[in-house]
């Protein structure tokens, strides 16, 4: 039997101490940093930095000899649980999107220059990258609609199109652009994906796009901002395409598949930060003759809160054993509904916390307020949780068949979907009784001759 609930008690040690860290080092930071310019934020991340290099857990998703762990999707994510509770936790630990994405798209399809050249300073902190896929234009659900072209011209591409919510684009230094390479062919076979460095001429970055994050950004360009960027005839020279022409969409699906899980274990963390929150308060706060917490309405927030965020828990893991186990492609139905069912959790927990503080909740004395801002976009980014949905749904549905019509009288066969009087459905009681007294009657019969 191999079903086990426990974590090995060296890695848990590791993770007592990322706990303690976080509580003692990180968290105090937090509420500084709309207050400090870039170059202050660097002096007080780069000694917590180097202490989590020196505990070996720097960029944990990348392999050993990329200077990270080569941990499994497990570790991986009880480690993004905790770090989760901490929307700067991940860039302390080397993991932020979308650089730790762009890492591992380029370590698991670029070749050894454009390691060195990008994937290596990517790492140390030294360059800051961009995925620039979505595009304004076209339905960024279905990336099949790309309208971004990319011709080869002698010996570079020359890429024309339009991309938003590039996160991160305006102050990166070199993007990560999907563009068509073969319009005769599919999509799935006629896209590509370039690194484009920022300082290319055509390269413009129009603007930071207001959304719900940063409503009204000041000038300039916002940390994690979305970036809509312009690529006006940029030639990119032809050894900036990652992989071979055509490689596009299985270099997303390689990006997206482990950055979900990772993105479903951090929302775990932000959710039990509310729940902590929504506890803490419903134990302080009277109203009405008795603290909250005693009133039945709040403890139903609070179970239903803490029943949510354990059953996703769960799933979370299985698909994090599921894809250490099948890899990434066998395990798109797990991924899948861990990104709905985790947006859900995520969003259910931040705003039955805002409810229990009332008008506190709502202001941004509280973190509450800005978690739930994030956590509506987690509905949205990453494929919308619709698209998730028809892919649980086809893959699911791939297990069953329909019932199928029985030849008629007159003899004809019967086909599948052809709606026919007296197609029943297999658990058709009457049916199944017939049957049962077909297969058992003659035990009833010696039944009623022995009484
Ligand atoms: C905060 C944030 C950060 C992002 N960062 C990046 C980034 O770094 N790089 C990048 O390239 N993109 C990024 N995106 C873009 C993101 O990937 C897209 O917004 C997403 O794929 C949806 O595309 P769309 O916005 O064009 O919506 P559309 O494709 O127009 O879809 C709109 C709605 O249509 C519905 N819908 C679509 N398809 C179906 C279906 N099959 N069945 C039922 N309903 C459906 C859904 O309700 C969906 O929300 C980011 C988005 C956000 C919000």
């Amino acid at each position: 039997m191999a079903w086990d609930f426990e974590t090995d008690s060296d890695y848990a040690k590791r993770l007592i101490w990322v706990r303690e860290f976080l509580d003692n080092e990180i968290l105090p930071l937090e509420t500084l940093l709309h207050d400090v310019s870039e170059a202050e934020w660097k002096k007080l991340t780069d000694s917590l930095k180097q202490q989590v290099k020196d505990h070996e857990l720097w960029a944990c998703h990348l392999d050993p000899e990329l200077g990270g762990q080569g941990y499994g999707q497990v570790k991986l994510g009880l480690l993004h649980e905790i770090l989760g509770r901490s929307s700067i936790a991940p860039g302390i630990f080397g993991n932020q999107a979308p650089d730790s994405g762009n890492a591992e798209l380029l370590a698991l399809g670029g070749d050894d220059e454009q390691k060195e050249k990008w994937l290596k300073p990517l790492l140390a902190g030294e360059l800051r990258s961009a995925f620039s896929m979505t595009e304004p234009d076209v339905a960024g659900s279905d990336p099949t609609l790309i309208q971004t072209a990319a011709v080869l011209d002698g010996d570079e591409y020359v890429i024309d199109g339009k991309k938003w919510y590039t996160s991160n684009g305006s102050r990166a230094d070199f993007l990560i652009v999907m563009a068509v390479t073969n319009p005769e062919v599919h999509p799935y076979q006629g896209s590509s994906m370039f690194v484009v460095p920022t300082d290319l001429e055509g390269v413009e970055i129009v603007r930071d796009v207001p959304n719900m994050h940063h409503p009204y950004p000041p000038p300039g360009m916002q940390p994690g901002g979305h970036a809509e960027v312009a690529y006006r005839s940029v030639r990119v020279p032809k050894e900036n395409l990652i992989g071979s022409e055509g490689d596009g969409f299985v270099l997303a699906q390689k990006r997206l598949g482990p950055g979900r899980i990772h993105h479903a274990m951090r929302w775990i963390g932000q959710a039990k930060r509310a729940m902590d929150m929504m506890c803490e308060r419903a134990l302080t706060r009277r109203a009405h003759g008795s603290l909250l917490a005693e009133k039945q309405m709040i403890q139903d927030f609070i179970a239903e809160t803490r029943i949510e965020i354990e059953s996703t828990r769960l799933l979370c893991l299985y698909a994090a054993w599921h894809m250490d186990k099948h890899g990434s492609s066998k395990s798109r139905t797990e991924i899948a509904m861990i990104k709905v069912q985790g947006t859900k959790m995520l969003y259910n927990a931040i705003d039955r916390a805002i409810q229990v503080y009332g008008s506190l909740g709502y202001s941004a004395d509280m973190p509450l307020e800005e978690m739930y801002r994030m956590a509506r976009a987690t509905r949205i980014l990453d494929g919308p949780d619709e698209v998730h949905k028809v892919t649980i749904a086809r893959q699911t549905l791939k297990g069953y068949e329909g019932v199928e019509a029985q030849g008629d009288e007159s003899g004809r066969e019967g086909r599948k979907g052809e709606v026919k009087e007296g197609m029943l459905p297999t658990e058709h009681i009457p049916t199944r009784k017939e049957a049962a007294l077909k297969k058992f009657g003659d035990l009833l019969e010696a039944r009623t001759a022995n009484s």
